[in-house]
């Protein structure tokens, strides 16, 4: 058996009320929701996870224009963005919405912290390798042994078998510096969130600098495409940013930290409900927005929704999710562009920048618009490319990359 941070009271032959699989952003998040529930006071939980989570193994930003449970944790906070491509470059003034980031590692130790010290919460050292429905529960077999409990939440990571015949499989890939410079160079008051300017090489390809201060910032090329680059390349590509966009010689700036990563950007089917008592979450259950990649506050949602079900009802929701299909169809719209013709991606958010308000295209992405705005946000951009990607969905066959 693995080292557990609480041995002594993973009672193997209690049967807990939850059982968590997988403590990081969304096993955790799921967690400190359920510890923050009055109604659920008296639940017992058990969070399997093998690794110490004593790294800062990666950031999350998103946008929100509301409070969250994270506030406390928040490392920076922007209220304004700029998109750029050529021929347009606006910075936008968020409104009623803030962008913000928290470090992987705050987060961890936040949430593991305020779980040590709630004796119903059990934190194990440990795999589950596997989690199978009950009569009455689930059951997780694993290093640890046998933890049976009456609903399960499975946060591993998805084992996707592809099927490039029917579905689209891309990543949000990226690499990032921090770097720090000898000079004010940096508007830490404007996030760049996408810029586009740089040569596209048939794929979406931009670069996205959260500043921290004048001297000091987070510089990331990123891309969605299929498949991932040397390191090289991108470390080049961040280079020349540094160099021809803002002006920095090699010797006047310093890389401090650095961050690398891809996130599965696909409408591969990735269920949230597995039988009647196991619920997906995270990665796993399809919270990673497949034409963008974000999840953290998705996975926030999702949270929400199990817990506020489980209070009222005692059950979990029919409906893990909320998902609503015409978003669904609208992201596999926008993955079967990147694949075929990726270099279009950046005129269709040229064209959503340019046409909409960012409340409007925040919410599209939110999936909480109307269908009102929905229509609006789609007659933003052009018809062309969509017209032949809803044909490969209705054909049921994903459109194929353009040679030449
Ligand atoms: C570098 C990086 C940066 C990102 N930045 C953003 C961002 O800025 N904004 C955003 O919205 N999203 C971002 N994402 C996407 C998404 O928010 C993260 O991937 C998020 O961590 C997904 O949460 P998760 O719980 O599904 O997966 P994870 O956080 O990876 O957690 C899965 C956990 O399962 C554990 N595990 C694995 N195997 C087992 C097993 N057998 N038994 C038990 N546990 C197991 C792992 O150790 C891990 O702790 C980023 C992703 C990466 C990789």
């Amino acid at each position: 058996m693995l080292p557990s941070s609480n041995p002594a009271s993973f009672d193997k032959s209690a049967a807990y009320d939850y059982l968590i699989v997988g403590g990081g952003a969304a096993g955790l998040s799921l967690a400190y929701h359920l510890s923050q529930e009055p109604r659920l006071a008296d639940k017992t939980v058990l969070l399997i996870e093998p690794e110490a989570k004593d790294q800062n193994d990666r950031t999350w930003s998103f946008w929100t224009a509301e409070p969250h449970l994270f506030e406390a944790i928040v490392a920076h906070e922007w209220h304004r963005i700029a998109f750029r491509s050529p021929g347009f470059e606006q910075v936008i003034g968020l409104g009623p919405y803030r962008y913000q980031m928290i470090r992987g590692l705050d987060f961890y130790t936040f949430v593991r912290q305020a779980l040590a010290a709630n004796p119903r919460f059990t934190l194990l050292r440990g795999t589950v390798d596997e989690l199978t429905n009950t009569p009455t529960g689930v059951r997780a077999q694993g290093s640890a042994g046998t933890a049976t409990a009456r609903y399960g939440f499975d946060s591993r990571p998805p084992a996707v078998v592809q099927n490039p015949a029917r579905h689209r499989y891309l990543l949000q890939h990226f690499v990032g510096w921090e770097v720090e410079t000898d000079a004010d160079l940096f508007d830490p008051s404007v996030v760049e969130f996408m810029d586009f300017r740089g040569p596209q090489h048939r794929e979406a390809r931009f670069i996205y600098v959260l500043p921290f201060g004048p001297r000091r910032a987070l510089v990331e090329y990123t891309l969605f495409s299929e498949t991932p680059l040397p390191r090289a390349d991108y470390e080049t590509h961040i280079a020349d940013y540094l160099q021809h966009t803002l002006g920095l010689a090699a010797g006047q700036y310093r890389v401090v930290a650095e961050e690398a990563g891809a996130i599965p950007m696909t409408d591969h089917p990735l269920p949230a409900r597995v039988g009647p008592h196991i619920v997906n979450l995270g990665t796993r259950g399809g919270r990673a927005k497949p034409s963008t990649g974000y999840a953290f506050r998705r996975i926030q949602a999702q949270s929400a929704r199990l817990v506020a079900a489980l209070a009222e009802t005692g059950q979990l929701p029919a409906d893990a999710t909320g998902d609503r299909w015409q978003f669904r169809l609208f992201d596999t719209l926008l993955l079967d562009i990147m694949q075929r013709r990726g270099e279009t991606t950046r005129d269709i958010f040229r064209q959503l920048f340019e046409r909409n308000p960012v409340e409007r295209i925040f919410r599209f992405l939110d999936e909480t618009t109307s269908w009102a705005d929905n229509l609006r946000v789609m007659n933003s951009v052009s018809p062309g490319p969509f017209m032949r990607s809803i044909g490969h969905v209705l054909r049921g066959r994903p459109g194929k990359k353009r040679k030449g």
